[in-house]
């Protein structure tokens, strides 16, 4: 059977009602034909609380080992409950660690590597009909010691196993419906893209939108990874992130504000000299001065004022998204 990953956040497990909801999605992912195989973050803030608690228990004086055997236990928590609670389903579930789901790394605390994944047990479990949910961001050192990925390393969990397991597909399960044309906040009319790739993804992430973890996304255009990022709240589909995305042209906008200006950038596929022009010309129409600082053909990026950002977003969106 075809396996999916899908990858929970932090924010959508964030109390029982949310990991139920995550639990009734995995186990829905099977009358779409899929096995899943849940992959899940720390609970919310839980991983800053760990950190908290770690500083006023020890100062400075934290053992890298020690930290990281405290931050796993985030994802720890999560996968034990929502094991339990796709359990509660009255389907067979079973929690896995990092180093029980096979995920070897090196002994780089904090910032480990994944070296090789060994999917004896993830493949058993799901032989006999159980629904993994293991534990993200962490793995197990050659020499037996609990380590972690990186902030935000559930991400590259989902995808080590995508990779390793030959998943047919990945979802990113969050608070947010997918990639939108601009941040809706500031302009209303924007769009969620259905279709974009990696390589847009990577630069949206540079230049200002938080959206993945840049090394899992990284990892995923290497291996050809397909990623739907998509809401844990709702059933609608978000975006796919492919090698090829949608069509050539600007896709989305981004802003980066950096004390009194901001970076504003086009964000696109086959991006040149024509995009530039346009955009330069919506500036100037909209009374905002802008100077194009780094052209790709993914990305076009302008620096403006941090006041009039948004003005210069709107202006863009019109000619380039809604125009
Ligand atoms: N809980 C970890 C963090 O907050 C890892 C993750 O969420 O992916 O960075
Ligand atoms: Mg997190």
């Amino acid at each position: 059977m075809k396996i999916i990953i899908i990858k929970f956040g932090g924010s959508s497990l964030a109390d029982p009602d949310k990991i139920r909801r995550a639990a009734a999605m995995t186990v829905a992912s099977r009358r779409r034909g899929f096995s899943p195989v849940a992959v899940v973050s720390a609970p919310a803030e839980s991983t800053d609380d760990l950190l908290s608690l770690a500083s006023l228990t020890a100062g400075d004086c934290i053992p890298p080992r020690e930290s990281d055997a405290l931050l796993a236990a985030g994802e720890q928590f999560s996968a034990a409950l929502l094991a339990m609670a796709i359990e509660a389903e009255g389907k067979k579930a079973v929690s896995l660690t990092g180093s029980q789901a096979g995920i070897r790394t090196d002994n780089r605390f904090s910032a480990a590597s994944v070296k090789n994944v060994d999917t004896r047990r993830l493949k058993k479990e799901i032989r006999d009909g159980r629904i993994p949910v293991v534990a993200g961001f962490q793995g197990i050192s050659a020499g037996g010691d609990i380590t972690t990925l990186g902030r935000g390393g559930s991400d590259l969990t989902a995808v080590t196993l995508a990779r390793a397991l030959g998943a047919a597909l990945t979802e990113f399960r969050t608070d947010v419906k997918g990639i939108y044309s601009a941040h809706p906040a500031i302009v209303p009319q924007a769009r969620k893209l259905k279709n974009i790739s990696y390589q847009e993804v990577i630069a949206l992430a540079r230049l200002g939108t938080d959206v993945r973890q840049l090394r899992a996304i990284d990892y995923a255009r290497k291996y050809s990874i397909p990623l739907h990022l998509r809401s844990s709240f709702h059933d609608e589909p978000g975006t796919m992130v492919t090698a090829t995305g949608g069509k050539p042209g600007v896709s989305c906008l981004s802003v980066k504000k950096e004390g009194v200006s901001a970076l504003v950038s086009l964000i696109g596929r086959g991006l040149g000299a024509k995009h530039t022009a346009a955009a330069a010309r919506a500036a100037a129409s909209a009374g905002v001065s802008a100077a194009a600082e780094k052209i790709t053909s993914t990305a076009i990026s302008f620096r403006a004022s941090a006041a009039e950002a948004e003005t210069l977003i709107k202006a863009l969106h019109a000619v380039f998204i809604t125009g």
